[in-house]
């Protein structure tokens, strides 16, 4: 460790969503925070909800919501661009099964709200700025982590370190803090591509998230107003490796009655306003989520398949819960490096999102399969959570992000 190493309570590597939100979260209760990202520097304000839509989009869940609204985000989430959604429709492209949810019967005002990310990380950002005990270090990459006597040092590729008591990984997916501490992961392949794109339909979308699961994956239909035009929809299909590279190399017409067909015709013609890109779906876990003054957060601990969109929901659960015991272990005089509420954390977290990880595996599998016996069961399934009404109500609180006890941030 230099002596010119800037120090403060908590370094966290990546200002994506996850890491910025748990800066906001720390900076509001007065911890010194230092937030480093390699990204030349803050998302464009200027442009972020304003324009074209981004490509990358999230299914926010009211429970994330409640996290933003207490952080004084989504206000500004809300002046920028966010679409609700009161209905969600999900069937089977190869058979009959069919299920839908509606706000109503969950009791809830709304199923969720699709963001687009960079306009809930712009929000964050703008929050930030207000929060003097927040310093952030962007075009700054992580190259080296040492721990020594209660403390980690962070040098940096560019030059200069950081030092603190606690760490936060934050650096998604591909996490390198993760692989510097040498932490593993179960690694699972799930087989598929995401392919992403915009496209304006000749049908309102009416506030439903759609979902068809067709032969090679599901294809997703997001509602996303732009500009007061209700026609316009986010689009994530996952798919084989060979399909998506078809559907990336398609003239926009034909990726248009390729969407059109997939989706049933439900929103009439389909016609995309952006390029199709695609992006390997892999499923991780973090063997471990801490280690003495380290911690894993979002998609450097979990990474997880998109279709029930939970990956940022998860996020945003881990960093309310890591804040709180941060906050309770500083408010009884504990180290931040201190192991017993760094287990307290990942108690509470990891198992949580383990059960999440094999569902989504589970549902991966059973669309994914061309067996008769399980295409019968997997109809006759959707139809009869359909009809069953306390089932259908607890799978949309579940949905809606009501799992187990909720940090207080989110009540
Ligand atoms: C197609 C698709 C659809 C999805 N849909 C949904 C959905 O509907 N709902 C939902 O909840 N989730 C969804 N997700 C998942 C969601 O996008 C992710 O879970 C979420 O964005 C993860 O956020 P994060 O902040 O953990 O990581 P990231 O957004 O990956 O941020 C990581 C940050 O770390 C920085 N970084 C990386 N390496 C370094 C380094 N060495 N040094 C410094 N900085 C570094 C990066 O620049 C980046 O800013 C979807 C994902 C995909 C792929």
């Amino acid at each position: 460790m230099t002596p010119e190493a800037a120090e403060s309570d908590v370094i966290i590597v990546g200002a994506g969503m996850v890491g910025t939100a748990l800066a906001c979260l720390l900076g509001q209760a007065g911890v010194s925070v230092s937030l480093v990202d390699a990204r030349s520097g803050p998302v464009e304000a200027d442009t972020a909800g304003r324009g074209a839509a981004d490509r990358r989009v999230s299914a926010l869940t009211p429970v994330s919501q409640r996290l933003l609204e207490g952080l004084g985000v989504w206000e500004r989430m809300q002046k920028r661009r966010v679409t609700p959604y009161h209905h969600m429709q999900v069937w089977d492209g190869e058979g009959s099964g069919e299920v839908s949810f509606s706000a109503d019967q969950a009791g809830l005002p709304v199923l969720g709200h699709i963001v687009e990310n960079d306009v809930v990380v712009a929000a964050l950002e703008a929050r930030l700025s207000e929060l003097p005990s927040v310093q952030c270090h962007f075009a700054a990459r992580v190259a080296g982590l040492e721990r020594r006597s209660g403390a980690s040092a962070l040098t940096l590729e560019e030059g200069g370190s950081l030092v603190a008591p606690l760490v936060v990984a934050a650096d998604g997916a591909r996490s390198p803090l993760r692989e510097l501490a040498g932490i593993a992961t179960q690694c699972g392949e799930t087989g598929q591509v995401a392919v992403v794109t915009s496209v304006r339909c000749e049908r309102p979308h009416g506030g439903v998230a759609r979902q068809a699961f067709l032969a090679d994956g599901p294809l997703a239909f997001l509602p996303l107003t732009l500009q007061g035009d209700a026609r316009h929809c986010s689009i994530v299909w996952s798919t084989s490796p060979a399909h998506a590279e078809h559907l990336v190399a398609l003239s926009p017409q034909a990726l248009g009655a390729e969407l059109e067909a997939g989706i049933g015709g439900h929103l009439g013609a389909v016609t995309p306003t952006d390029r199709a890109v695609s992006f390997p779906l892999t499923q991780r876990h973090a063997e471990r989520y801490t280690q003495p003054g380290l911690a894993l957060v979002g998609d450097a601990a979990h990474s997880i398949h998109p279709l029930a969109g939970q990956g940022a929901n998860l996020g945003l659960m881990d960093v309310a819960v890591l804040a709180e015991e941060l906050l309770t272990a500083r408010r009884r005089g504990l180290a931040l490096s201190d192991e017993a509420w760094l287990a307290r954390y990942a108690r509470r977290r990891r198992g949580d999102n383990a059960v999440m990880l094999r569902l989504m595996d589970a549902f991966r599998v059973l669309f994914g399969t061309r067996q008769p016996a399980l295409t019968l069961a997997r109809n006759l399934g959707l139809s009869s959570v359909d009809r069953l009404g306390p089932l259908k109500r607890l799978l949309m609180q579940q949905a809606a992000g009501r799992r187990g006890r909720l940090p207080a941030s989110c009540r």
